[in-house]
């Protein structure tokens, strides 16, 4: 059967997409190559622990973009768990301390000395009231927080923000506007960051029910090899056995992936090629149940030398973990050299263990369950200056009816919220698209 929309890819932002418009009444098929839904965000259960493939901080859900989808949706946001502050925990050379969020908690931290306290808080209302618009295109990251103050641990610090933020390492180099921009928009929100209750299945498992409640299909273990392309329009998503007509498509593949799609040399190929040299983002991750609580005194520590990241979820959101026990996520943010090199990559997973040992004293003998990603793509392209300048459109030019969502689009937001946003930007270009149709059909059916 001919659908209205084919979405090729059941991740977040796939599904997010059909469930918006097959609440719009379009007929939606979305496709997943894997056996499950979910891709990047895809939860699993193993011997009572409940584990994402990698994501766990959803930024504001109650005040951002994943609110607008739910409330598109006439569904609540999932309960999530808040990080408590006083237990996050901060790493430089040998200090460890909390930081608090607020300022008497940032001006009496044993993480820094006095004068740089004061740095500090000096760091954060620039944070605040920075004016992203205002910044010259092309600064970077680490130049903007040279420009704020000269403390060296400071600078470390507001790096470390920068990297826990978006996972690249060195977070130096991403574009300053575009950091800062994130920054005003989460980081003094009530709610910054939660975990979700039930993985981050409770969000796309609604995004599932919303899609087929609404008539639209999902079909998981199939692949699409090819776009079929006539007359200036894809006209079918083709799989080794089957091909799924439409009116529209949208491709929710990383771009480094994407061009596969198109036939070698044609013009859909030469434009999807043009986003293949993206440069993404990479984390070594290790989730870890552990059968017992081997520490419930803090809920994170990010070492900010080491860019290492050890957060307790299930401190944060205890349905996670059984009751007598605990889940670990601890990750070592990859620079792209460190992606691609063997012998980089095996000295991360060195620091990362050596912290656990430091940290996590006796975890070893706790494990019981445990799982090591050694380079799990995290976003689709790092938001560098350079980067920034050729991020995904939201429609192909070389063909009439292809759309793109997923987290490399040019949207200013971060991680997933970009997949979301660009959710509703392709629902909204492709419900106006199909509304223009029936007026353009009358005044050729009257000429
Ligand atoms: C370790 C890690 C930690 C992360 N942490 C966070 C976080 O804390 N906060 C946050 O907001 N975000 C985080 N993210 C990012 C977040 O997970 C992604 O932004 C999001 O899941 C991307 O969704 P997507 O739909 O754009 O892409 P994907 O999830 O990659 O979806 C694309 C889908 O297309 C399918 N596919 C590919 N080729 C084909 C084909 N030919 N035919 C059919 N299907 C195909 C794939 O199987 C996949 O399911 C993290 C990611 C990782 C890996």
């Amino acid at each position: 059967m001919k659908s209205d929309v084919v979405i090729i890819g059941g991740g977040l932002a796939g599904l997010s997409t059909g469930a918006l418009l097959a609440k719009q009444g379009k007929r939606v098929t979305v496709i997943e190559k894997g056996n499950q839904p979910g891709g990047r965000a895809y939860t699993y259960e193993e011997k009572g622990f409940t584990f994402n493939y990698g994501p766990h901080a959803m930024y504001i859900p109650e005040s951002g973009i994943l609110a607008d989808v739910m409330a598109r949706l006439g569904r609540p946001v999932p309960k999530c768990g808040y990080p408590d502050n006083m237990r996050a925990y901060w790493a430089d050379g040998d200090r460890l301390a909390v930081m608090g969020a607020k300022p008497h908690q940032v001006l009496t931290t044993k993480l820094f000395s006095l004068g740089e306290r004061m740095q500090v808080v000096k760091l954060m209302l620039a944070l605040k009231s920075a004016k992203p618009a205002t910044v010259a295109p092309g600064t970077t990251w680490r130049e903007w927080v040279d420009a704020q103050t000269n403390a060296p641990a400071v600078r470390r610090f507001a790096l470390a923000l920068g990297t826990v933020n978006t996972y690249t390492r060195p977070s130096g180099e991403l574009d300053a506007a575009w950091m800062l921009a994130h920054f005003k928009r989460v980081l003094f929100a009530k709610d910054f960051v939660g975990y979700m209750s039930g993985g981050w299945r409770s969000m796309y498992d609604v995004f599932i029910e919303e899609l087929e409640s609404n008539g639209g299909t999902l079909v998981t273990g199939t692949r699409i090899d090819r776009l079929e392309v006539a007359d200036g329009r894809i006209v079918a998503a083709v799989t080794a056995d089957a091909r799924y007509e439409a009116d529209a498509f949208v491709c929710t593949l990383p771009p480094q992936d994407a061009p596969a799609l198109a036939t070698d040399g044609s013009p859909l190929r030469t434009e999807l090629q043009q986003w293949e040299t993206l440069v993404d983002v990479r984390a070594l991750c290790m989730d870890i149940g552990f059968s017992r609580k081997v520490r419930d005194n803090l809920a994170l520590v990010f070492d900010i030398e080491r860019d290492l990241y050890y957060s307790v979820h299930s401190f944060t959101t205890p349905d996670l973990a059984p009751a007598t026990g605990q889940l670990l996520h601890a990750m070592a943010y990859l620079s792209p050299e460190e992606a691609a090199d063997e012998t980089l990559l095996a000295g991360r997973k060195a620091e990362l263990v050596t912290g656990l040992d430091l940290h996590f004293p006796g975890w070893r003998d706790a494990i019981a369950v445990e799982r090591t990603m050694p380079t799990a793509k995290v976003v689709g392209a790092r938001q560098t200056p350079a980067n920034r300048k050729n991020m995904v459109p939201l429609r192909a030019a070389s063909v009439d009816n292809l759309y793109f969502a997923g987290d490399s689009r040019d949207i200013p937001y971060d991680l997933s919220l970009i997949t979301l946003a660009a959710a509703m930007e392709v629902a909204d270009a492709i419900g106006s698209a199909s509304q223009a149709k029936p007026a353009a059909a009358i005044a050729g059916a009257a000429g």
